[in-house]
């Protein structure tokens, strides 16, 4: 047989290399900035259109480059960072692999024109897919101009894998803060489509980040500083009390690189621990600054993910600078204005030594002897039987726990610890005569004929209020509360970005939305099921979960919004429910198409048999 290896052309070189490099046109931007940064300018301007699928255009005032280097540019391994292996462990530029021009222009139409100081006039280069198309002198300012179009053109597989602009777009406005927050030493702007998305003049590392992410940022930024002979940590760390469920901003950086890293952010997110609510994010803005020799670049084509050499020496340095800084700002104590007073012990307990509480069982005891909806009478004689205390009207029980209580109104069987209220039955847990009623406030627990359903409280609301929203989304819009004055709310454009895209769906709901602007929404109606205070959380829940993902279709993204809207809006565990309240969630629970499981798919109630029951005595 002959032989059959041969070398690739290098335009399908080019075209493979392209495939680790340029995955969507957000990574053409970070190559085309990275190189306008490389190139010393102070000033840099990105144009899109149509979310980068029609055009990228990238202009700086750098060094420009000469005639001959312009063409050299697009060969693959062409670069003037670097000269020898060596100097990989000597970066100081974004690029080295002098891949990124090469890998656009095998699979894009581009333009360049650029010019250095030396020289009087400028070149342009028109390449398409590889081929150089022409090259001649031009009339330009110092520095280039780099217009990247039809991205993907003779990929179409490529260009069918896109998403739709929103996403896109919201892909290259990352990938533009991310570079923005490094260096904010040069001036950028982000027009899209004609519209100026951002425009972020020279200015320090704090001042950028409130122009990315908006003036209300200022406020929640904690600094952090720490110097060590093995890493200099500066930046800013959001405060506690404004951690997000999104995990939006959360930015680190290496010798001014942005860079992924899960093992660092573990160290910020302990230093964290017990400051934060169920699922809430921190926001940070870590610039880390390390010897060059000390960190491999390399790994990844897109220069993301770093390898440091002492990488636990960082995670710990990194921790305790984290921890430091949210102590010496007082951040911690604040944390106290939200403690639960429930917790503080009256005043006549305080000095009284804790008694060991008494469990009493009345093993003869059936619910299900009888009528099932029978309750054992308060007067009933048996000391060892279940003795609820009567309902008390509200005002008493502000009085609680005031008086001390006599052995005959402690009642023997104690279920939970509530020995500090001296109160075995909080009204709202008392037995009631519908059937119904509330355990440790999160369960809501019913009589049946042949035994007991036990209803978590939470998961069936979330399912009843699935079903609604989605019937809202899809089939008819929902009445909206509107509200006497508009409620104005505050967000980071990419946040606004995204509300946008899902405005007419949220209308749908009964949100209306009066005005979206850059940074600031004004929401002139709301749902009739939730209330003015929940907005911001549930719109917040709403983004964050948008965030972490990008929903199939239309459908399933419908689904997402309407979980969301559920799960954000049902009632909690640890919310006490009148009797009344706990009737309706069981009636509407079993009227919904699918009442055993919530959207999530986790059991709604569980049911236990009288045959069971007995088998436990
Ligand atoms: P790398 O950045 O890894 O060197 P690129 O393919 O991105 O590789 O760029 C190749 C070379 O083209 C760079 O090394 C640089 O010399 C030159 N170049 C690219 N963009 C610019 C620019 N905006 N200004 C000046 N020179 C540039
Ligand atoms: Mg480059």
């Amino acid at each position: 047989m002959s032989d059959i290896i041969q070398l690739l052309p290098d335009h399908v070189a080019n075209q493979i290399a392209a495939g680790e490099v340029v995955q969507r046109p957000a990574s053409v931007v970070k190559e085309l900035l990275e190189n306008a940064i490389d190139a010393q300018s102070s000033r840099v301007n990105l144009l899109i259109k149509d979310a980068g699928k029609t055009l990228i255009q990238v202009s700086d005032n750098g060094v420009g480059m000469s005639p001959t280097d312009a063409r050299l540019s697009f060969e693959r391994h062409a670069t003037s960072k670097i000269k020898a292996a060596e100097d990989l462990f000597q970066l100081k530029t974004k690029g080295f692999r002098g891949e990124a021009l090469a890998s656009i222009a095998a699979i894009a139409h581009i333009d360049l024109k650029t010019k250095n100081a030396e020289a009087e006039t400028g070149t342009e280069i028109v390449i398409k897919g590889s081929e150089v198309v022409s090259q001649e002198p031009c009339v330009t300012l110092q520095g280039t101009v780099v217009s990247v179009k039809n991205l993907f053109f003779n990929i179409p597989a490529r260009r069918n894998f896109l998403k739709s602009d929103n996403v896109e777009k919201r892909h290259i406005i990352d990938e533009f803060q991310r570079v923005a927050l490094a260096h904010p030493q040069i001036a950028f702007s982000l027009h899209h489509n004609g519209n100026s998305l951002f425009e972020l003049p020279v200015s320090n590392r704090r001042q950028r980040i409130v122009n990315v992410f908006g003036s209300k940022t200022n406020e929640k930024l904690v600094p952090v500083e720490e110097e060590t002979e093995l890493v200099k940590i500066k930046g800013f760390i959001g405060k506690p009390e404004f951690a997000k469920r999104s995990k939006g901003e959360q930015f680190f950086f290496v010798n001014n690189r942005f860079i992924k890293s899960g093992y660092l952010h573990r160290a910020v997110t302990l230093a964290y621990e017990g400051l934060l609510g169920d699922r809430k994010h921190p926001a940070y803005f870590l610039y880390l600054e390390v010897d060059a020799q000390s960190i491999d670049i390399n790994i990844h084509p897109t220069k993301t993910e770093i390898k440091f050499d002492d990488e636990h020496a960082i995670f710990a340095i990194l921790r305790s600078a984290v921890k430091h800084s949210l102590g010496q700002f007082n951040v911690t104590p604040s944390l106290d204005f939200k403690r639960d007073s429930n917790l503080d012990t009256p005043y006549n307990y305080k000095n009284k030594s804790p008694e060991i509480p008494k469990i009493e069982v009345d093993r003869t005891f059936n619910p299900f002897q009888h009528n099932s909806h029978s309750i054992p009478k308060p007067s009933a004689p048996s000391p060892t039987s279940f003795r609820p205390k009567p309902r008390q009207p509200e005002w008493e029980s502000l009085y609680t726990g005031l008086d001390t209580p006599t052995d005959n109104e402690l009642p023997s069987v104690e279920f939970e610890s509530e020995a500090v209220t001296g109160e075995l039955f909080s009204p709202e847990e008392s037995f009631t005569h519908s059937g119904v009623f509330q355990l440790q406030k999160k369960y809501i627990v019913s009589a049946l004929k042949s035994g007991m359903l036990v209803i978590d409280q939470h998961r069936a609301h979330c399912r009843i209020l699935y079903e609604e929203f989605l019937k809202n989304i899809t089939v008819k819009a929902s009445l909206s509360q509107q509200l006497l004055f508009p409620l104005v709310l505050h967000f980071s454009s990419r946040e606004t970005q995204m509300l946008r895209e899902i405005r007419d769906s949220l209308e749908q709901t009964g949100f209306d939305f009066a005005e979206i602007n850059e940074e600031e929404v004004k929401i002139s109606g709301i749902p009739s099921m939730i209330s003015e205070s929940e907005v911001t959380v549930i719109l917040d829940n709403v983004m964050a979960d948008l965030q972490q993902g990008i929903p199939e279709n239309e459908h399933k993204s419908t689904q997402r919004l309407a979980q969301t809207l559920a799960e954000s809006t049902a009632v909690k565990a640890g919310v006490s429910m009148t009797e009344a309240e706990q009737l309706s969630i069981i009636n509407r629970l079993f009227a919904c198409k699918e009442s055993s499981v919530t959207p999530r798919n986790e059991h709604v109630f569980i049911q236990l048999d009288a045959d069971e029951l007995a088998k436990k005595f």
